[in-house]
């Protein structure tokens, strides 16, 4: 967890162990060579299971990551929000067709897409694709994202510290961040985050904009899964960013 510090999704190191452990104890240390077994392990979806199949084990199918996505919104000329979800372009994925040298294939495709069918500046050229690219014919490579709804949330979050220790909580009480150290926090409403004169910090986190009242306790809050963790100890401890910004916010009014 240390190792993996600063690069969030905390849960995909802890789902590594838990697929780790089941394999090695239900399956005798070796993947299972099957689509239904692997998208049960922890951690693995829809993705990752077809890209083992495909790519480990030579399995007619081709995984959905971001670059065959873009490649098939350019080729099909796919704009409309209904026509960019997952859910519809792997209806759309038999466009590719099949190969026997399935593994090479579906890297192939994927390559295609990090290399020639890139965001910005697609190479048409050279690309394999160009006399069934709609986008080429029409020369337009725009690419329509997913309206994400951003949503602001108002908290307050209670420092409390003693003899340079600082008191922080393992989070079982939100979604984000599951089991991390984070300060104690309540979600607040609005009024009371915009009529407070306390200290302030927004941090965006997914697509959460989450703006957070600090406010410093003099007696400790009645919690339990308490941690108390020395400023000079920061770097040493497993600490998520989010709770390192709001540490570095406290220590510049300090
Ligand atoms: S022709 Fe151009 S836009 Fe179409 S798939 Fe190839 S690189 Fe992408």
């Amino acid at each position: 967890m240390k190792h993996w510090e600063g690069l969030g999704y905390y849960s995909r190191a802890r789902n590594l162990k838990k697929s780790a452990i089941i394999i090695v104890r239900d399956f005798h240390g070796k993947l299972p060579k099957s689509y239904e077994k692997l998208i049960e392990l922890p951690g693995v979806g829809e993705y990752t299971s077809k890209a083992i199949m495909s790519i480990a084990f030579n399995v007619k199918t081709i995984p959905l990551d971001g670059n065959v996505e873009r490649i098939l919104k350019r080729t099909l000329y796919l704009k409309k929000q209904n026509e960019i979800s997952k859910d519809f372009l792997i209806t759309k994925i038999n466009f590719f067709g099949l190969s026997d040298r399935a593994s090479d294939y579906s890297q192939a495709i994927m390559e295609i897409g990090a290399l020639i069918c890139k965001p910005k500046n697609p190479s048409c050229k050279e690309c394999p694709l160009n006399k069934n690219c709609i986008s080429f014919k029409k020369n337009d490579f725009e690419l329509t994202k997913i309206n994400k709804e951003i949503k602001t949330k108002y908290f307050e979050a209670t420092i409390y510290k003693k003899h340079n220790n600082y008191l922080l909580v393992k989070n079982d009480k939100f979604k984000f961040l599951k089991n991390m150290p984070i300060f104690p926090m309540t979600e607040v409403r609005e009024s009371k985050y915009n009529y407070s004169n306390n200290k302030k910090i927004n941090i965006k986190l997914s697509n959460m904009e989450m703006k957070i009242l600090l406010n410093n306790a003099k007696r400790p809050p009645k919690i339990k899964n308490k941690i108390l963790i020395k400023k000079d100890k920061l770097s040493s401890e497993i600490i998520p960013s989010f709770t390192k910004k709001i540490f570095y916010t406290i220590a510049k009014s300090e």
